[in-house]
């Protein structure tokens, strides 16, 4: 793998406590373009600078573009341990396949990804909680303002050194169920980390933070009955001792975190199933005192416990601090990815 060098190293953030979420760059990026005719070509490691794009680029103008998020973590044998990145690279070629994006090579993208990490150990924050947040992004680079798939993109990877994903780390959060907005449709791009789903989710997202919430705990977009996710976590409940969360409906993202969550509670014999869960049935459930738990799963957050849902002005109180489920997944999960657990799922790849 061909690696330009930078002249100066960036400074790198002084303490753990103020990485926040997605604020440090490291000194590196990978990136590789494409052209049709040629393929992808151009495979590189290069300082991460500001890059020049035509400002007909289709991705400003048509938002043609996905990414991905994927976490790695220094391990007790000096390694650096990727969780389960073969998941996030099949998951990027069918968000890739949904936005006529041409497929990747993802054996080079691998390759690109652990030259970078190798380069960038330094980098990899130590403290709890923290980890090197990794980006994948594809966007068109064609100028052309035509209403069509880009003959041109760029695939690159940010690394990111981050904290915990939300300002108070684990407490639990507000959540608003949006009745109003919807952030995808059916037959629509929900299932695709595509880079316009985000900006449909903002209004949404800025309204109910206005009315004190921390995320907008989306319904199914046909019929507002239905709950789905959040912002960029899929979402779980503990209803009369049984796990359950969203199945997925085609307008939700199918989380990795998701995935290894209902893996992790088969695997120790509890309880846990995918179906539709109806707002109304939550509201029974937390009248009946047997909604006991809910919370967020993602790359970024881990677990996010919730504390209460608002619905229609009725606001659902669940738990002042993390549930039994929850803090067993967010201690399972965790200690895999820092290998202080055995990875008896084999979701580490060791990177040396
Ligand atoms: C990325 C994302 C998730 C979580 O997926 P993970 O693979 O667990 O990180 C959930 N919902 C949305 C909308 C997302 O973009």
């Amino acid at each position: 793998m061909k690696i330009i060098q930078r002249a100066v190293p960036k400074p790198k953030p002084a303490e753990d406590s103020a990485l926040g979420f997605g604020k440090y760059f490291t000194d590196y990026i990978f990136t590789m373009r494409y052209r049709e005719g040629i393929g992808w070509y151009d495979a590189a490691v290069v300082p991460n600078e500001p890059i020049a794009f035509d400002p007909a680029a289709s991705v400003f103008h048509y938002a043609q573009g996905i990414f991905e998020g994927m976490k790695a973590f220094l391990q007790p044998d000096g390694s650096i341990g990727v969780f389960r990145p073969e998941e996030n690279w099949a998951r990027m070629q069918r968000s890739a396949d949904r936005m006529c994006i041409p497929a990747f090579p993802e054996a080079l993208a691998e390759e690109g990804l652990e030259t970078l990490l190798r380069l960038e150990k330094d980098w990899i924050p130590h403290g709890p909680g923290t980890a090197l947040y990794i980006r994948p992004a594809i966007v068109a680079t064609r100028a052309e303002l035509g209403v069509h798939a880009s003959s041109e993109y760029l695939f690159f990877i940010l690394l990111s050194p981050v904290g915990s994903y939300f300002a108070h780390g684990t407490q639990p959060v507000k959540l608003l169920a949006e009745d109003v907005y919807a952030r995808v449709a059916p037959g629509g791009t929900g299932e695709a980390k595509c880079l316009g789903n985000y900006a449909a989710s903002l209004k949404a997202a800025e309204i109910a933070r206005r009315k004190g919430f921390d995320q907008v705990l989306w319904l199914d977009p046909a019929e507002k009955k239905y709950v789905e996710e959040v912002g960029s976590m899929n979402i779980f409940f503990v209803i009369d001792g049984e796990t359950v969360t969203p199945s997925l409906s085609g307008t939700i993202l199918p989380g990795i975190t998701r995935k290894s969550c209902i893996a992790i509670l088969n695997n120790l014999g509890r309880r846990v199933s995918e179906r539709r869960i109806s707002v109304e049935e939550l509201v029974k459930a937390s009248q009946a005192g047997t909604l006991t738990e809910a919370f967020g799963t993602g790359t970024a957050a881990v677990i996010s416990p919730v504390g209460e849902i608002c619905y229609r002005g009725e606001t659902m109180k669940i738990g002042t601090q993390m549930g039994e489920t929850a803090a067993l997944l967010y201690d399972t999960l965790t200690g895999i990815q820092r290998g202080t657990l055995p990875d008896r799922y084999g979701w580490v790849k060791k990177i040396f």
